[in-house]
């Protein structure tokens, strides 16, 4: 047995026998880990909230011999994740845990997701009663959906899955005019002559593949209360895809999605 501190970020929590709870942790320090927190979920736990859906903190993992699970014994609060008066901010953060649940292996650090995955969160969460901030605007439904996808293209980015979306994946000529081909399957956008033939190529407007750019670089605030509104409807359904190509199937969480993001069918109709 050995034992290592890490700071995590809660991605799932599920009841094991009456007080205890099965528990998969995103950590800086040793990637993903699922342990048993014994009496986690008794009304008095030692834990507090520190092992909560969402919850930042720092834990101690007790590595256990193969085929047993590694056990969490202590764990101190750094962030609660708190529902504000947007709702839809909670669907995104369940969201953006079961997608980075979905999309890492265990025991495979990689400290810049972990970053990016808990600044989103804290984003997300509202602040305390009484506490200052840095977040100028309270959440509302263009700015979580900015953070998400800003959030998507960081993973992909990490993954090394990030689209194409200055110049043909194939020729590397500039991607040019109102209509671009996206390749849905790894690529992403392609010039006329390469996507000839291929499998999986959707026609995405200039405006969606502009706001794809600025959300990959950086996600600031200010621009996404400004108009004119990014494309977010067709940005979603875009993600959804390479998403769901990656994993080879579609997250349910995405489903939760729908509040935040309008359908670009519906508003098209
Ligand atoms: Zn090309």
């Amino acid at each position: 047995m050995s034992a290592e501190k890490a700071q995590a970020l809660v991605l799932q929590a599920r009841p094991f026998g009456e007080t205890s709870a099965i528990i998969t942790l995103l950590t800086r320090e040793i990637g993903k880990v699922r342990g048993l927190a014994k009496g986690a979920w008794r009304p008095k736990s030692k834990f507090d909230a520190a092992l909560d859906l969402l919850s930042i903190c720092q834990v101690l993992v007790i590595h256990r011999s193969s085929g047993n699970l590694d056990l969490f014994t202590e764990a101190f609060l750094e962030h609660r994740f708190r529902i504000g008066r947007y709702e839809s901010s909670f669907a995104a953060g369940l969201y953006i845990a079961d997608l980075l649940d979905s999309v890492t292996v265990d025991a495979d650090p990689q400290p810049e997701l972990f970053d990016l995955a808990t600044r989103a969160i804290r984003f997300l969460s509202a602040p305390r009663p009484g506490q200052r901030t840095e977040q100028r605007f309270a959440p509302d439904s263009r700015l979580v959906s900015a953070l998400i996808i800003h959030t998507e293209l960081g993973i992909l980015h990490q993954l090394g899955q990030l689209p194409s979306l200055y110049c043909c994946a194939e020729c590397q000529r500039p991607l040019e005019g109102r209509r671009i081909s996206f390749s849905m399957l790894g690529g992403g956008g392609l010039c006329q002559r390469c996507r000839r033939g291929k499998r999986s190529v959707v026609s995405v407007s200039s405006e969606a593949i502009v706001s794809l750019r600025q959300l990959a670089d950086s996600f600031d605030q200010n621009e996404y209360t400004l108009q004119p509104e990014p494309p977010f409807g067709e940005i979603r359904a875009i993600m959804n895809t390479l998403f769901a190509n990656i994993l080879g199937y579609r997250l349910k969480t995405s489903h939760w999605l729908a509040k935040t993001f309008p359908s670009s069918r519906e508003k098209h109709r």
